[in-house]
């Protein structure tokens, strides 16, 4: 789909976000399921690819490529399969889910099936969102709570894929020294970023975040960059990439949306 379709579609899917209110829905629903590190999201689309439900939550259940709370998130899922059911009068038996590049895909299959869902399609994050976009000489980069991962998609496939431990905590950790308060008030400050002039504090993180991604690119052709990931909800992130890697840099209206979508429309 294009890129203003796709940010339609983010916006609306972020409009709804925990909405339990039911909905009349028509003709087949997919349902996507993202096991991130900072977040659970489940995101369901009809027949046209429109987002019809989606569910968060904050929750920690996978880190570094490791399940660290199998059973609570089993929990979130079963939970969030059962909202879906309601809002959308439907039974669901099963979804799409994905998994960071260089990991195993078990991660979140075996979290799928545990919660009684048959899974229907499984494929790595960024070739999730490169199929939804129809990518070629791009770079997909997933800027997340502990990890930068770079993907470099040619004609909708990976040719190459990396990632380094640095991410939105890092940037916490700088908030927390600059304003000298806890990691809590400082992940707060964060989402506030105009309110706190947060962009400055995560300056020199975000710039160290564009000399791994240039070092990512480095031999591949790459024409452009798409940010996705929580950390690029950041206002004014892309201004930053521009200048650093002097390519254009596409930023999706809602960054913590694109990914659950592309899975929900993996179908
Ligand atoms: P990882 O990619 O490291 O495995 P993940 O995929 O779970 O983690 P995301 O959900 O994409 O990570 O992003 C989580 C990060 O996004 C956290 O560091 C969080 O602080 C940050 N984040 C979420 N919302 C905002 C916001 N509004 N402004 C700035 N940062 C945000």
């Amino acid at each position: 789909i294009s890129w203003e379709l796709a940010c339609e579609r983010l916006d609306r899917a972020a409009a709804m976000i925990n909405d339990t209110e039911p909905v009349s829905v028509e003709g087949p629903i997919h349902i996507g399921i993202d096991l991130g590190t900072a977040d659970v999201v489940l995101m369901a689309v009809d027949g046209e690819g429109e987002p019809v439900a989606v569910f968060l939550e904050w929750t920690e259940v996978v880190r570094d490529g490791v399940v660290v709370d199998f059973v609570g998130a089993c929990d979130v899922v079963r939970k969030f399969v059962a909202m879906a059911e309601e809002r959308l009068g439907i039974e669901i038996t099963e979804a799409s889910t994905s998994f960071p590049p260089g990991t195993d895909a078990r991660l979140s299959t075996n979290i799928l099936e545990t919660a009684g869902l048959e899974v229907t399609h499984v494929e790595d994050e960024p070739s999730c969102v490169a199929s939804l976009l129809e990518l070629d000489k791009a770079a997909v980069v997933d800027i997340g709570g502990g990890t930068t991962g770079t993907a470099i998609v040619k004609d909708g496939d990976i040719v190459f894929s990396d990632d380094e431990p640095t991410g939105g905590k890092h940037i916490t950790l700088t908030i927390a020294g600059h304003y000298d308060v806890d990691l809590e008030k400082a992940e707060e400050y964060k989402r506030k970023a105009e309110e706190y002039k947060i962009l400055p504090i995560a300056k020199p993180t975000l710039e160290r975040v564009s000399d791994i991604v240039a070092a990512h690119m480095k031999g591949h052709e790459v024409d452009s960059i798409l940010l996705s990931g929580g950390t690029c909800c950041l206002p004014g992130i892309e201004t930053i990439f521009e200048k650093e890697l002097k390519l254009p840099v596409h930023l999706p209206s809602q960054p913590l949306m694109l990914t659950p979508l592309s899975i929900a429309s993996l179908a």
